[in-house]
């Protein structure tokens, strides 16, 4: 080409090139993504003319170099890919690339404010993002045809040169001038972050050089995998190559559990490696990460439209390489193929589980408490994942054994049919645990309020079965109950200083225990999904409803005959005891609150004075 070509973006156009500039904040990055896919684009497109016999074979290795120069001011992306004509640089860049960025950005303008975050990646505006960061853009670019060189200029209000250019090997160079107000991406160590984000793993080497002198080709390292494993078949990756591909992607140096490879091919095409993060402490909140790729394309993390919200307590990658990716959030959320790719995953992740439970049952017991919040959630959140892993939800027993809600019901025939017995706190309410294990029954553990709501969406799911917690049913141990004796009732009302403490009367198996709080669990879970609420609110003391609490006298226990007998010798000292009584009930039951602690204390220091 030797005559200049002088043009001018059209007036519907003039306008965008202000509006890239002061556009997209906080999304700026992606520029460099844009320009380095390009270049990965360029290559693939020779190759495959390469393998169609329509290009010459005769390019050395195929490799993308990143240069940064901060003397001159400029960071430029430069491939040994396809290259351009001058009408391709024309039609593609000038023409069909500026209408491309145009009616995305008039897609994106138009887009309600609070839905414009919305877009995934910013997928879309392609090369012109370019414009986000530079004051001018320089292209130079050489054809795998033969054709010249070509060189092309545009500045920031959009004027552009084309003339001919100087490249002599094929590939094309996008050389940014970066804008003095960008000055951060003519720091080494940004465009390095940048490019460890998102160009991680692009199929074709890319080499980062910030030593402000142009090499052939520099010795060190491509800053990417080229290959990331999720692209290899599973049977071809061994545990070590999966924990260390956890280790470097999410720089969590624990091991995970164990990890579930995706490799779906038609009609769904897509692949990922889900990791189940170790959690260490119990208090440790489980934020997990899934990064979203296209075609080795870093997009963002943690889109909850493309996978369901509990699975992202996970972490891992996944490539999409279908996903419409330059649309809207609730474009996606709607979308069919989105949907099956998330039925998919949720089904692979079922089947891991299973097949854990199944094959490796000690494995699977060993991993429970790790992965249960997580399992539990998924279950209460998709009724699809329960059903399929139903059989699989294990129960933590006090004894350290764990066993499926199946096996805990069918152990449990003979004596609590159908009812699944639970603590909250062992040590708490060691008591009760313990008046259960007496008669061979067996309790298991909850640990949080998720235990809570995982065995209501259970109760619901399955006809019949209740779950209670140990202090919620001592019938259970008794198998009737009788009306307590009267006047030894009123005592009790009478110290507890509730008029209305319903008091009855059971013959416990252990002797030693006089008397013994119940508290109904439906009083009690409401009670709870009050605290709940109050916690959410920050509302202190409201809604507070008396729980439903029954006083148990044991008819087997000996000291309370006695204390009957006392009751009509000396009435003040009965009551002394029956009070003293009661505080050990409730100790047993919850913790004291002030008053009745130092009650509490200044009784038992009474009656101790008077053994002595
Ligand atoms: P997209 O990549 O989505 O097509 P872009 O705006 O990023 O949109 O690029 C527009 C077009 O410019 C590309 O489709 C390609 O034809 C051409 N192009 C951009 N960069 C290069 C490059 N490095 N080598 C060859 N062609 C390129």
């Amino acid at each position: 080409m030797s005559e200049k070509i002088k043009g001018g973006i059209s007036v519907d156009r003039e306008n965008i090139f202000p509006i890239i500039k002061k556009w997209l904040y906080s999304e700026k990055d992606i520029f460099l993504r844009e320009i380095v896919s390009n270049a990965t684009d360029a290559i693939t497109k020779l190759k495959r003319l390469q393998s169609l016999g329509e290009a010459k074979s005769e390019q050395g290795d195929f490799r993308i170099d990143v240069r940064l120069d901060r003397v001159a001011k400029t960071l430029s992306v430069e491939d040994n890919g396809i290259g351009m004509t001058g009408d391709e640089l024309k039609k593609y860049i000038c023409s069909i690339a500026l209408s491309g960025a145009v009616d995305f950005i008039n897609k994106y303008e138009s887009t309600e404010d609070s839905a414009k975050g919305g877009i995934i990646g910013h997928f879309g505006l392609g090369f012109y993002s370019a414009f986000m960061v530079s004051e001018r853009v320089e292209i130079e670019t050489r054809s795998h045809t033969g054709a010249p060189a070509v060189h092309w200029v545009c500045s920031a209000d959009g004027d552009y040169e084309i003339e001919a250019g100087e490249r002599e090997s094929i590939g094309t160079e996008v050389i940014l001038h970066i804008d003095e107000d960008e000055a951060e991406y003519l720091n080494a160590a940004r465009i390095r972050a940048m490019l460890d984000k998102y160009c991680a793993f692009m199929p074709v080497p890319i080499y980062f050089d910030d030593s402000e002198e142009k090499k052939e080709a520099s010795a060190e390292a491509p800053i990417n995998d080229v290959s990331p494993l999720w692209q290899r078949p599973a049977s071809e990756c061994t545990d070590d190559d999966y924990k260390a591909f956890y280790t470097k992607v999410f720089g969590d140096h624990r091991e995970p559990l164990f990890q579930i490879h995706i490799n779906a091919d038609y009609p769904l095409n897509f692949r990922g490696i889900l990791y189940f993060p170790r959690i260490t402490n119990q208090y440790e909140s489980i934020e997990g990460q899934v990064k979203l790729y296209y075609n080795q394309v870093f997009v963002a993390d943690n889109i909850k439209e493309v996978i369901p919200d509990y699975l992202l307590m996970l972490k891992g990658v996944l490539d999409c390489p279908e996903l419409p990716l330059n649309v809207s959030r609730s474009y996606l959320q709607t979308n069919s193929y989105v949907a099956k790719v998330s039925a998919h995953i949720v089904k692979k992740v079922a089947d891991k589980l299973i097949s854990l439970s199944k094959n490796e049952r000690e494995r699977y017991e060993a991993v429970w408490n790790d992965i249960k919040t997580f399992v539990e959630y998924a279950a209460i959140r998709d009724k699809k994942f329960r059903d399929r892993i139903k059989d699989h939800l294990l129960l933590h027993l006090t004894d350290g054994s764990y066993k499926t809600i199946d096996e805990y019901l069918e152990n449990a025939k003979q004596t609590n049919e159908n009812t699944i017995y639970y603590t909250t706190d062992k040590a708490a309410q060691a008591q009760y645990v313990a008046l259960f294990e007496a008669r061979g029954i067996a309790v298991c553990e909850f640990d949080s309020l998720l235990d809570t709501q995982f065995a209501t969406a259970e109760e619901m799911a399955r006809e019949g079965v209740k779950f209670l917690r140990v202090d919620a049913d001592l019938g259970a141990l008794t198998g009737e109950e009788s009306e307590a004796d009267k006047p030894l009732a009123d005592l009790f009302c009478e110290v507890s200083g509730n008029e209305k403490l319903n008091v009855k009367q059971h013959a416990l198996t252990d002797s030693d225990v006089p008397v013994i709080i119940s508290v109904s669990e439906e009083s009690r879970r409401m009670d709870d999904m009050m605290k709940m609420y109050r916690m959410t609110n920050g509302e202190e003391g409201a809604f507070s409803l008396p729980l439903d609490t029954t006083l148990i006298l044991n008819s087997n226990a000996p000291l309370l005959g006695r204390l009957s007998a006392l009751l009509n010798e000396d009435r003040a000292r009965a009551k002394a005891l029956a009070a003293h009584l009661y505080r050990l009930a409730l100790l047993s039951h919850r913790k004291l609150n002030a008053d009745e602690m130092s009650s509490f204390l200044s009784d038992s220091y009474r009656l101790l004075a008077e053994l002595l």
